[in-house]
């Protein structure tokens, strides 16, 4: 099939390179011209592991090709897969990138005599594809979805740095669309795909089935970070070995056999500083937000969203415990900006809230991440006075106290011997708990971990 593919951002482009790898054809539409230039030239513009190499062979094989025009494209294809940011205003969801490219998608199809599907991929907020996206189309085109055109709603359940993988190999293709023959146009580009189940609902299911899976994991991890707190203020406990004994509940990792499986949601199940990334924090306000508008009495997402608000903070209150209640002039350095490991992307990172509120109190910051070095450094760090180190040596030389914020793997190989070489004082705090707690203690380190009391 023919597919125009809308915004060229992780989910646009992983999908386009997704769909090209099944012999589609695919036309990655963007506003960035530089970008599109180096997507033609096998280049994403972000990091996501193995993407490039798949980039460069699609592109050569031309099965795949990146423009910023985007109606010549619209008229040579049967599918345009709205996939451009839906972030957050306020609290609530900025359907503005979504508006725009549903007016570009109905003036050309105004043009179009052939039966066209148009997909939202975006994550919005129920109702949006009916009432926001199918009205802008049918007034920009003259057009009535469900007749002269196919609308379906298709959530992307990818994870960033684990992306390609979930794009080639889903677990599930849910499908929402106006009309059976949406939907079944829609689902031959998944046609390779013999063993995935595809779930076919109304748009409105489509939508809600993407916030409640995003919620879901939001929910396990503020879940988890208050029995951190209560840990922590209990005494005498560490949290690791609560969740270790949890995680053995046969109904959270089932035996077959000689065989324990240790299923992934098992990773949501765990105490850290708190999740970030451009899904769970605007799905989860967006959802709130819902919420309000429904005038229901429904509170989970609410508190979800609050204790993760206030979790990045623990690493402040664990550094005060380990140096005092006088920062100024302390030197700390943050290991991570990233908002998780595998990923250049820092949005919504716990990390700027740590370093923010270092900075109020005084300290001296500098950061280090494998990913998030100087040219990707996020906007958001523009301003404040911190060092970006282009090496973690760099970055802890002389520290007064260590916040480890990503869990990359770089950071869970060091040795206690290795921050005792280059820190004025050895203070570690461990935001993941990913490094032996034993070990460091008994080597002189003094470590303060989430969920320890
Ligand atoms: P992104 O911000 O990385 O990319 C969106 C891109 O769309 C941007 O490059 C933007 O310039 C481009 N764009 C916007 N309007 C355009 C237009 N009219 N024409 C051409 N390009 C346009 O966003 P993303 O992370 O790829 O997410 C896209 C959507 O998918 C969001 O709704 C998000 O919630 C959802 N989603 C994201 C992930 C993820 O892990 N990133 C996973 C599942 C779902």
């Amino acid at each position: 099939m023919k597919i125009v593919i809308i915004g060229t951002g992780y989910v646009g482009l992983v999908t386009g390179v997704s769909f090209a790898v099944n012999n589609h054809l695919v036309i990655c539409v963007g506003r960035n011209n530089e970008k599109i230039k180096r997507i033609n030239q096998g280049y994403s513009p972000f990091f996501e592991p193995g993407l490039d190499e798949l980039l460069a062979k699609l592109i050569k094989n031309k099965l795949l090709k990146a423009t910023n025009e985007l109606e010549g494209s619209i008229k040579e294809s049967d599918v345009t897969v709205i996939a451009v940011g839906t972030p957050t205003v306020g609290n609530n969801i900025d359907l503005s990138q979504i508006n725009q490219a549903a007016m570009q998608i109905g003036g050309a199809l105004k043009k179009v005599r052939k039966y066209h599907v148009v997909v939202i991929k975006s994550t919005v907020i129920p109702g949006t594809s009916e009432n926001v996206v199918k009205q802008i189309i049918e007034k920009y085109s003259g057009k009535k979805a469900g007749k002269d055109f196919g609308l379906c709603m298709n959530p992307e359940f990818l994870r960033e740095g684990n992306a390609l993988e979930d794009a080639l190999n889903p677990d599930r293709i849910v499908i929402g669309q106006i009309d059976a023959r949406s939907g079944k146009e829609f689902a031959k580009i998944y046609a390779s795909h013999k063993n995935t189940p595809i779930i076919f609902t109304n748009l409105k299911t489509a939508e809600m089935t993407k916030y409640a899976s995003n919620a879901l994991f939001a929910t396990l991890i503020s879940f988890s970070n208050e029995i951190a707190r209560i840990s922590e203020a209990a005494g005498s406990i560490d949290v690791l070995d609560v969740w270790k004994g949890v995680h053995l509940d046969r109904r959270l990792s089932p035996v077959y056999g000689e065989t324990r499986i240790k299923p992934g949601i098992l990773n949501y199940i765990l105490s850290g500083c708190g999740y970030g990334g451009s899904c769970f924090p605007k799905d989860t306000k967006a959802l709130a937000h819902f919420i309000d508008e429904l005038g229901i009495d429904a509170e989970v997402i609410k508190s979800v969203i609050a204790v993760n608000a206030t979790q990045p903070l623990r690493l402040v209150a664990l550094l005060k415990n380990a140096i005092g209640e006088n920062l100024k002039g302390k030197k700390i350095a943050i290991l991570g900006l990233a908002f998780k490991p595998n990923t250049d992307d820092s949005r919504e990172s716990p990390a700027f809230a740590v370093i923010k509120s270092l900075l109020s109190v005084g300290a001296e910051i500098t950061c280090h991440d494998p990913a998030v070095y100087k040219e990707k450094a996020p906007e958001i760090l523009f301003d404040l006075p911190i060092i970006l180190a282009k090496t973690i040596e760099e970055a802890i030389v002389d520290a007064d106290g260590v916040i480890l914020v990503t869990a990359w793997k770089e950071y869970a190989n060091l040795t206690p011997g290795f921050f005792k070489k280059h820190m004025r004082h050895p203070i570690i705090i461990d935001g993941r708990r990913i490094f032996a707690k034993k070990t460091f203690i008994k080597a002189g380190i003094t470590y303060r971990g989430i969920g320890l009391s």
